[in-house]
């Protein structure tokens, strides 16, 4: 089936003839501001069917109903990698969880550190971030952002299966390179423009599932650090090999 151009993430479920009813923001967004009509073609994704082409069958101001044709993309899942960071300025959070969703991230944890500077999240904001990155990037699978805890709590209450790749910026420049690591579930973390305190890196060096790496002989801005940890991990052991 031919992939249709517009992309709509709905939680729906979808399959072959399926109706799937349209929310008031959604048929604005395909009629009011996409222009579309009745007999217009739309890909459907919901983050567990693959993606669907639907065709639009009612088109009204706040709401609408699309009818699945056919299948046009299998469910593609990204490698069990999730990223753990400190949040930064509202811009630069926007950015780090866009760039986590395109480039493979399962889940995404903000975290609260000794030298977080950022205030609250919003956490549905950034979850509708995270779902506008899926829908741009043909991806068919939406990565959950989870509300903003203690880095300490999340460390307490860690499962040891799941082993964190933590960006040390106090390895900058040294060798410590992701050689030898094996694949499996595997979590970034990266820290905040402060950096992590003392106390924090004496925990987390303390931690038999933490695994500390450089990134390069230079300091990176959080986001750059979030992208390029990223990047080196589906290099070495995700879905770019
Ligand atoms: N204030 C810190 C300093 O001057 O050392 C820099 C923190 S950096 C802006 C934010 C985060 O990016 C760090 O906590 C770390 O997780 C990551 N990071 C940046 N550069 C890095 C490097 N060369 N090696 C490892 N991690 C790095």
């Amino acid at each position: 089936m031919e992939r249709a151009k517009i992309r709509l993430c709905v939680e729906h479920p979808l399959g072959e003839g399926q109706a799937v009813p349209l929310n008031e923001a959604q048929a604005h967004y395909l009629f009011g501001v996409m222009r579309q009509g009745p007999g217009a073609r739309v890909a459907l994704f919901n983050g567990r069917d693959g993606e669907w082409t639907a065709e639009v069958a009612e088109a009204a101001k706040k709401r609408g109903t699309l009818i699945c044709l056919g299948q046009a993309a299998p469910q593609l899942n990204p490698p069990d990698l999730w990223l753990i960071f400190a949040p930064i300025k509202k811009e630069r959070t926007d950015f780090i969880v866009e760039k986590a969703a395109e480039l493979g991230c399962a889940r995404i944890l903000p975290v609260q550190t000794e030298f977080t500077n950022a205030g609250r999240i919003k956490q549905d904001r950034l979850q509708a971030h995270a779902m506008e990155a899926a829908e741009q990037c043909l991806g068919t699978f939406v990565p959950t952002v989870d509300d903003m805890a203690p880095l300490r709590k999340l460390l307490d209450g860690w499962d040891p299966a799941r082993r964190i790749l933590w960006a040390d910026e106090s390895l900058v420049g040294a060798a410590e390179t992701l050689a030898g690591l094996t694949p499996g579930p595997w979590a970034i973390l990266i820290g905040p423009e402060g950096g992590f305190s003392e106390s924090e890196r004496a925990k987390l060096r303390a931690l038999p599932f933490v695994t500390p790496v450089s990134l390069g002989p230079r300091i990176l801005r959080a986001d750059t650090a979030a992208c390029a940890a990223i990047t080196l991990w589906q290099a070495a052991l995700g879905d770019w090999r």
